[in-house]
């Protein structure tokens, strides 16, 4: 038996019936050669394939495990929420309990409404701040990714120019494009988007700078266009209350996400009193967004980040694992760049624009016991500690011999 040899045949299966063999960002196609493509199982900061081998995990699903893959006391509420109802004719109590539990934690929130995935999530703010302000146009950074609906994706295979007609694009902290995109919405500027920080793929990633985050708010406030914060990626990883709070930026509007409900589906939009009545006004639904097991999912998820300080230890963890690489790169004469919050970290190899090496210590790595990303910002979890992330090292040097050997 070939050591892949499930997955494999899987993927024929696959391919025979889904098109490309797997839609969007999860199709291992696009990961180096050995990456599976199926996955058995999961537990903590563990991940199983369908052909038994086990990684520590360094994508947690793209974002959502927050936790920890099964966390105990996420698993035991959604248990205790489905022997009661889920999908219903409304919504369970538990819908309440959340929205109060969300505009309790976020100080930019006066309200809460929500939906299933990112794209609903950013979507809906955009609709919101279009029905807000009667105007159209909406700012956002080029090469920023909000999601895959054809206002936003990043393809525009199947996508007409009238899907864009009302986009205009800035760069990510820098001011004088963003300026020069307000004056060209001119009297028409509904709202500006921007992402918590830049995290665009294959390249390092980019904090913003207060002076952009100010004078994205500023604008807002004097053209009367709504900012509005993706934190899909970012939410309740970086900060429980939102990721530009400790620089005093509040949002108008923030679409939420991925790691709210610890892997169960739900995204969330939040909002500033002003567009209370501008989100009463749009239809918005869908058949699962008001299904109870992942909102008793989201509120046990939010307890038990604040109970345990969430962000702090990914962020403690992050650091240990980024002092780690740079010390293993280092050994290995490597140059390396880290970028971006520790909690969500980004490896680049210097001089390697094919991302040959970065492959090479990817293959390497993941066949050693680690599941990392060439070109994508990874995710920490609560549930990786100290003697997994040192784990995980002794995974990266063999990564790290691999992308020496390739010259
Ligand atoms: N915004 C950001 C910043 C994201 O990272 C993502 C998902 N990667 C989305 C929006 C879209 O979310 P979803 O895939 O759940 O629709």
């Amino acid at each position: 038996d070939l050591p892949n040899s499930i997955d494999t045949a899987l993927r024929r299966r696959a391919a025979q019936v889904i098109p490309g063999g797997l839609w969007g960002h999860l199709d291992a196609a696009r990961l180096p050669a050995g990456y599976p493509q199926f996955f058995r199982s999961a537990e903590g900061c563990r991940l199983t394939d369908v052909d038994g081998h086990t990684v520590i995990d360094f994508m947690c699903s793209w974002g959502p495990i927050v936790l920890g893959h099964r966390h105990p006391a996420v698993e035991a509420a959604t248990a205790r929420q489905a022997a009661l109802g889920d999908a219903m004719n409304g919504p369970g109590e538990v819908l309440v309990e959340l929205a109060e539990a969300m505009v309790a934690l976020i100080p930019a929130a006066a309200w809460c409404l929500f939906e299933k995935n990112g794209t609903d999530a950013t979507t809906a703010c955009v609709t919101i701040a279009r029905a807000g302000t009667g105007r159209r146009k909406i700012l956002a950074a080029r090469g920023s990714y909000h999601g895959a609906a054809p206002w936003c994706s990043p393809s525009l295979v199947g996508v007409t120019a009238e899907d864009r007609a009302h986009i205009i694009h800035y760069d990510y902290n820098d001011i004088a494009s963003l300026e020069n995109a307000v004056d060209r919405a001119g009297g028409d500027l509904a709202g500006i988007l921007v992402a918590a920080f830049r995290h665009d793929l294959g390249r390092d990633q980019e904090m913003p700078t207060p002076a952009f985050a100010r004078r994205l708010r500023e604008l807002a406030d004097q053209t009367g266009a709504a900012l509005i914060l993706d934190e899909v990626r970012t939410g309740f990883r970086l900060a429980l209350g939102g990721s530009w709070e400790a620089m005093g930026i509040r949002p108008d509007l923030s679409a939420w996400s991925k790691a709210i409900a610890n892997g169960h589906a739900l995204a969330a939009v939040t909002g500033a009193e002003r567009f209370r009545e501008a989100a009463s006004s749009i239809f918005t639904t869908g058949s699962f967004w008001c299904a109870a097991v992942p909102m008793a999912a989201a509120l046990a998820t939010l307890a038990e980040l604040r109970r345990i300080d969430g962000p702090a230890r990914m962020l403690a963890m992050g650091e240990r694992l980024r002092a780690g690489l740079a010390a293993g790169a280092a050994r290995h004469g490597l140059g390396i760049r880290q970028s971006g919050p520790p909690q969500m970290p980004l490896m680049l190899f210097e001089g390697d624009a094919d991302f040959a090496r970065g492959n090479a210590f990817c293959a390497a790595a993941l066949r050693a016991g680690a599941y990392f990303h060439p070109k994508h910002n990874m995710f920490l979890s609560c549930a990786h500690g100290p003697a997994e992330i040192d784990e995980a090292l002794r995974a990266a040097e063999t990564g790290f011999a691999a992308a020496a050997a390739i010259g």
